[in-house]
């Protein structure tokens, strides 16, 4: 009875979702100004159902257990040819890594307000379920006797305090104010403090060798430059790391990549984008 109270619960939930949706993406769209041949028939939808995935898949709940399974089996494997991992470091990315915020992904399509509306608030809640498997995978981590390192693009200041009740909460081990690297203002000397390479660079001046990253976006591992076909490529030329050196968890919500991509945010540039894609039936 629970169980079919639970499913018609989220019947509801779905609808009222999709039915708001509609209704926004029929106020967002505007007639008579898009390129004739590239219809824009997109609003909300991508964000709709991205949104959804993340949060009530089993299908991304298997994609996150299957990166944190070959993230566990890669540290046992480095113990067991290692005679200390004292000096070795794990560094993980926090939001869409070890943290879920689908539900502020959810509130922002409801409100038809992007990011960073409502973010701070949401963070400051610390309520984020933790990325299935992340906990046990970082617990293992600690029990090897690996370092771990927090590094994340939320901003400092305000969020550092419900970050770390965040994780703790959750039963993160190692968080402290040494591991919890945040985004910093920037100065003349860093001017680009969401580039994660700087906080890589400053753990590894400790002695520490990083040998596992965890992140659901390009940056989490390297400096995220590229753009278009050149991300494309540099990925390409790394992608032996993938699964060794790089763990990736799954994000379609939000990231680097649909700017990389060519999208400006916009619905016409998404239509531009699945206009390109459909280019082979044009060529038949
Ligand atoms: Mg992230």
């Amino acid at each position: 009875m629970k169980k079919e109270n639970g499913r018609n619960s989220f019947r509801v939930i779905a609808v009222f979702i999709l039915t708001s949706v509609i209704l926004l993406t029929a106020c967002n769209q505007k007639s008579g100004n898009n390129p004739a041949d590239v219809p824009v028939i997109i609003g909300n939808e991508e964000a709709v159902l991205s949104t959804l995935y993340n949060h009530y898949s089993a299908e991304y709940r298997a994609l996150a257990w299957q990166a944190f399974n070959i993230a566990s089996e890669r540290i046992l494997d480095i113990t067991n040819g290692t005679e200390s991992t004292d000096s070795l470091a794990v560094v993980v990315d926090i939001d869409e890594t070890l943290l879920d915020n689908s539900p502020h992904q959810a509130l922002t399509i409801l409100t038809g307000d992007p990011y960073p509306a409502g973010w701070n608030e949401w963070c400051s809640l610390a309520v984020a379920e933790a990325i299935p498997g992340a906990v046990s995978f970082l617990n293992l981590a600690d029990s090897l006797g690996f370092s771990i390192f927090y590094v994340s693009n939320r901003h400092e200041d305000p969020l550092y305090e419900p970050t770390f009740k965040n994780l703790v909460e959750k039963g993160f081990p190692q968080v402290s104010s040494n591991s919890l690297l945040l985004r910093k203002k920037a100065t003349a000397t860093n001017p680009d403090p969401s580039n994660k390479e700087a906080r890589r660079k400053f753990i590894e001046s400790g002695g520490f060798n990083i040998i596992l990253y965890a992140g659901d976006n390009i940056g989490d591992f390297y400096s995220d430059k590229e753009k278009g076909d050149e991300r494309l490529k540099r990925a390409m030329e790394d992608r032996s790391s993938f699964g060794t050196t790089y763990i990736v968890l799954p994000n379609p919500m939000y990231g680097n990549w649909p700017s990389a991509a060519g999208s400006d945010g916009t619905p016409e540039s998404y239509a531009r984008l699945l206009h390109i894609m459909t280019e082979p039936f044009r060529k038949r």
